[in-house]
């Protein structure tokens, strides 16, 4: 038995984590299509959302409707206690126009620069829309603080920064796979991937 499903992204990847996590709860043979391999001139879906779940919507439900199989999309979110809760949904765009990694770990620095507390936390949240157009929300999260400098050369996004609870290592200095095990889109990944092996497949 195997099942089909397109992920939202351009990220191979998220893809491949996404395969692996599914095969390993469902039991079953999983084929997870990125949109480079089903639409790629799509480029990215503009995510003017207010919330993690709304943009995750906004991805889903355009590619439904463009393929009419089943689809997930995926949106994260890092949430910093000190700075009441920021980046938050802005995660991708914190430093403003043309934003990068490099820049947004940056900004991230200089504002936590001196503050004792410096709890934060991952949150993913995942939008299925199955073959029906029944649309499922699923998150996952993981709790950790931001470190003092940026550490580690794994990984993407803020991962040099962010050191998940349990570890002294940030992100960037775990591999793929201990990082997978524990991380929020892991966590949110397997989230979905019990909701299946229990319901659909
Ligand atoms: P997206 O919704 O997956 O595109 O994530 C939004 C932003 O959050 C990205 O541009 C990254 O800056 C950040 N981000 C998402 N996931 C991770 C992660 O696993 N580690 C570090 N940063 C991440």
């Amino acid at each position: 038995m195997s099942f089909k499903l397109i992920l939202a992204t351009h990220n191979r990847d998220k893809r491949d984590e996404l395969r692996s996590i599914l095969e390993k709860e469902m039991k079953v043979k999983v084929e997870v299509l990125t949109l480079d391999d089903i639409i790629p001139a799509i480029g990215d879906i503009e995510e003017t959302g207010a919330t993690l779940e709304e943009n995750a919507l906004i991805k889903a439900r355009e590619v439904h409707r463009l393929t009419n199989l089943p689809t997930i999309a995926d949106d994260t979110g890092l949430e910093v206690e000190a700075l009441d809760g920021a980046p938050g949904v802005y995660s991708a765009r914190f430093s403003g126009p043309g934003a990068t990694y490099a820049s947004n770990v940056k900004k991230l620095l200089t504002e936590m620069s001196g503050k004792e507390n410096r709890t934060a936390q991952f949150t993913t949240v995942i939008a299925y829309i199955d073959e029906r157009g029944r649309e499922l929300l699923f998150e996952g999260d993981v709790k950790g603080t931001i470190a003092l400098e940026a550490r580690g050369t794994n990984g993407f996004g803020y991962d040099p920064v962010f050191i998940p609870r349990g570890t002294n290592k940030t992100f960037a200095e775990l591999s793929t796979e201990e990082k997978n095990s524990l991380s929020h889109r892991g966590n949110a990944m397997r989230e979905f991937a019990t909701f299946m092996h229990s319901n659909a497949v």
